[in-house]
């Protein structure tokens, strides 16, 4: 039976100290973290994260602004907008809610934002920054991800990691901290052979497909920790992971839930990074 990882716990964990962090970063230097979060049109799903981010700014101290555009923003309209954030002292990080809507060249968007405000990591710049393993920014998804492995004790130096999934935003950079961490790390995807035989290898497997109940018990090794990434929507609208719980769960050693274990950790990372983009303006 495997023990669960709890990301609502560690989550909130991570948001107490930020909080704590804010009030000293206030007191000594007169700085608050202040984020901007840029949302281009009316998206269902954009709309909750960008309102979970607002509320998470409140609640661990932190100034912040939400840019509600609509559908019709030109191209010149948004970088203009990300140009003026880029040099107000007030905001010291910049988000654009992806998707934008189909007219807009989100490449443009990302390149326009200043890395030292790219709180997202997505910017060629950061991106670099996280190959050579010299950063500020994590990427806030993957970096969830590293929190929960690291809140159950495990020692990632010298284990075989399998992440399935190579996105930008999760499979290639959750490779890459694993990688930093000294793991022995295998990239699955679409064109993987004999996909089973690659993950029953792994002592920890981070799962990020897309598709519900994915992953089965015959998939994994005896002991591993599993860490499911995906968030699908069933037919009756619950959520549910790319790994198949009940025949997972017996095997595991650690196992995050959907929902309740990456899911309420990314914003957390987020604002986490809000409070490196702060701390790196203090003179
Ligand atoms: P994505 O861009 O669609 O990438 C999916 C990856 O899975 C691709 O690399 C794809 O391989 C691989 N894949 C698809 N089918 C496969 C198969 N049968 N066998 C092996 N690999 C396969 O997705 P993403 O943005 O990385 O997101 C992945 C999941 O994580 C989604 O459910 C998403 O909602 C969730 N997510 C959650 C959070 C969170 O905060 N909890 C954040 C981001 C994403 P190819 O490259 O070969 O096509």
């Amino acid at each position: 039976m495997a023990k669960i990882i709890n990301g609502k716990e560690v989550s909130a964990s991570v948001r107490e100290e930020l909080k704590k962090e804010t009030a000293e970063l206030v007191e000594k230097y007169g700085i608050r973290p202040g984020l901007a979060v840029i949302i281009v049109g009316d998206d269902p799903a954009s709309k909750v994260y960008v309102n979970n981010k607002e509320k998470g700014c409140a609640e661990v101290g932190y100034y912040s602004e939400v840019y509600r555009l609509p559908a019709e923003t030109t191209q010149e309209e948004l970088i203009a907008l990300v140009q003026k954030l880029n040099s107000d002292d007030k905001i010291h990080g910049i988000l654009c809610q992806l998707p934008l809507p189909k007219h807009l060249d989100e490449n443009e968007v990302i390149l326009a934002i200043n890395p030292d405000k790219d709180v997202d990591a997505f910017h060629p710049v950061n991106v670099g920054r996280i190959m050579i393993g010299d950063y500020s920014f994590l990427p806030c998804t993957p970096a969830g991800v590293m929190t929960l492995i690291e809140s159950t004790g495990t020692d990632i130096s010298g284990k075989e990691c399998v992440v399935i999934g190579r996105s930008n935003i999760v499979g290639k950079p959750q490779a890459m901290l694993l990688l930093h961490k000294n793991g022995t790390v295998t990239i699955c995807h679409s064109r993987t052979k004999n996909l089973a035989e690659v993950t029953r290898r792994a002592d920890i497997l981070v799962v990020a497909i897309g598709k519900a109940d994915f992953v089965t018990g015959d998939m994994v090794k005896e002991g591993a920790v599993v860490i499911d990434v995906g968030m699908n929507r069933r037919a009756d609208g619950k959520l549910t992971g790319d790994v198949d719980f009940a025949s997972v769960e017996p095997k595991a050693s650690y196992i995050t839930p959907v929902p309740g274990g990456v899911g309420p950790m990314t914003i957390s990372m987020l604002l986490r990074n809000t409070m490196t983009a702060a701390k790196n303006t203090i003179k």
